[in-house]
């Protein structure tokens, strides 16, 4: 083989190395891209569930005898009638559940979505149970006809909206 063949040859290898490098170098990144990308992670999933409002520590001790003090903040979460426990995401739509004691004493329905690898609950809409019935839940005042998702005092005449219980004879009863 001649010198300048010999060159050519370097020349031809060194420049493929480099092409695989490259293309090693760009599918690291496309993999990264991948792991990192969360539209690509598993879907957050929809949920129809029937229990109580808890106080998560408070259940903890008495299940498990967890240290918790008894001089504690409560911890508020959902305990459904299948006995699974939820912590609840504290938003505009679920804050009522956390400050209204009224509905702390009702059997409640949540529907709402749990997320891959968690117990975390987040409440799309609320309903609540009465003999076997289901029933919408809201807040209302009366003399503006505005309906809102938690207590307080209307947003027109501020005057304190009303706890509403409405029966939906044809809502199903989940287990
Ligand atoms: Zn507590
Ligand atoms: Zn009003």
């Amino acid at each position: 083989m001649s010198r300048t063949a010999v060159n050519r040859l370097i020349y031809w290898v060194s420049g493929l190395i480099l092409t695989l490098a490259v293309i090693g170098v760009a599918n690291t990144h496309r993999q990264n891209a991948e792991t990192n990308e969360p539209l690509n992670s598993p879907a957050a999933q929809e949920i129809r569930l029937r229990g109580r409002i808890v106080c998560l520590p408070e259940e903890m001790h008495k299940l498990y005898h967890a240290d918790v003090p008894a001089n504690h903040e409560h911890l508020y979460g959902f305990k459904a009638t299948n006995e699974a426990f939820y912590t609840l995401l504290r938003t505009n739509l679920s804050e009522a559940l956390f400050i209204d004691k009224r509905l702390q004493e009702k059997e409640l329905i949540i529907k709402g979505r749990t997320f891959p690898k968690t117990q975390i609950l987040e409440a799309i809409s609320l309903q609540s149970v009465h003999n076997g019935i289901v029933h919408e839940l809201y807040y209302y005042c009366e003399t503006c006809a505005i309906r809102t998702v938690a207590p307080g005092d209307c947003v027109c005449c501020q005057a304190p909206v009303e706890l509403v219980e409405k029966p939906l004879k044809l809502a199903p009863l989940p287990d």
